[in-house]
């Protein structure tokens, strides 16, 4: 039997990964009130929002407002993406203690969905991250479509390899390396971790998985075997894939957390204080929540 690491950290990215995708404009007290309960659970890592253009997710352009009047708990972890400076700027005014980056592992994904390629990405990302880390704050890298693109379909273990190697070297603390359409199986995770965790540190790597074919679960616990000890969750699962309308996207960090401790696994947060949490927002949200452990309890 492979050896289970003793503790995992859950990142919690329901607030800003989750809501990004849900169409109903959810009240900033909401959010707030989100907040502070998924902090109040005991999760140490909490992305709250983003500080990009309106434009371009209007339902995070209250992303100051929020941080300004959500209540902090000593030694929990506050984040934002951020796209460029002008982001990070606005980030380090609202006193995040970290910032979230967002490299593509596809071409045609990254044009479409930030309007700039790989190359032209990793440009602003090496100067936000230098001024982020120059004002003592922590940065995490993202690599979306890393199991597979919406566009150019099959994504080769080599390009996620170079991509992650060039994320770290910019300076973020760890990449999440998520499967964007919720395409990866256990097969696909073996292969890649059995090569990266040749040459990069376990604790360097993330793993962010959506469950739109069911396989969120069994890709963390095929990932927990390579001593990987990150993974992003979403609370009731909140977000949805906008690539398969209806679908589920975010793994519902209340089933993550059901799991991990079935293994004997400590990750310090208690799962029913997180499903409250997406039980109290989910009114706002218009449609049921997809988190199974939740479902299970009501
Ligand atoms: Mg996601």
């Amino acid at each position: 039997m492979p050896t289970l690491p003793a503790a995992v950290t859950v990142v919690e990215v329901g607030p800003r990964d989750g809501l990004q995708n849900e169409s109903a404009q959810i009240p900033t007290a909401e959010k707030i009130a989100f907040v502070d309960r998924l902090s109040a659970s005991g999760l140490r890592e909490i992305e709250v929002s983003a500080f990009v253009s309106p434009k371009w997710i209007p339902q995070l352009a209250d992303a100051a407002e929020v941080f300004q009047r959500i209540q902090r708990r000593p030694g929990t972890r506050y984040s934002a993406l951020v796209p460029n400076m002008a982001g990070l700027e606005r980030a380090i005014a609202a006193d995040v203690t970290d910032v979230e980056i967002f490299a593509a592992a596809s071409e045609t994904f990254s044009r479409t969905n930030t309007n700039r390629g790989i190359e032209e990405s990793f440009d602003t990302y090496r100067d936000v991250t230098s001024a982020a880390i120059a004002a003592g704050l922590r940065v995490r890298g993202y690599l979306s479509t890393a199991f597979g693109c919406p566009f150019e379909g099959a994504v080769s273990v080599d390009r996620v390899f170079a991509l992650t190697a060039r994320l770290l070297e910019l300076g973020v603390y760890e990449v999440a390396v998520s499967d964007t359409i919720g395409i990866a199986h256990p097969g696909q995770v073996r292969q890649l971790l059995e090569q990266m965790v040749l040459t990069m540190p376990a604790s360097r790597i993330a793993l962010h998985f959506h469950d739109t074919r069911g396989m969120a679960l069994a890709n963390v616990l095929a990932a927990l075997d390579y001593g990987i000890a990150t993974f992003d969750g979403s609370a009731g699962g909140l977000g949805g894939c906008p690539y398969a309308p209806g679908a589920s996207g975010n793994l519902a960090t209340e089933d993550l957390l059901y799991m991990l401790h079935g293994l004997g696994i400590d990750t310090g947060v208690r799962v029913d204080a997180v499903s409250d949490a997406a039980r109290a927002l989910a009114p706002a949200i218009g449609h049921a929540l997809p988190s199974r452990y939740s479902q299970a309890r009501s």
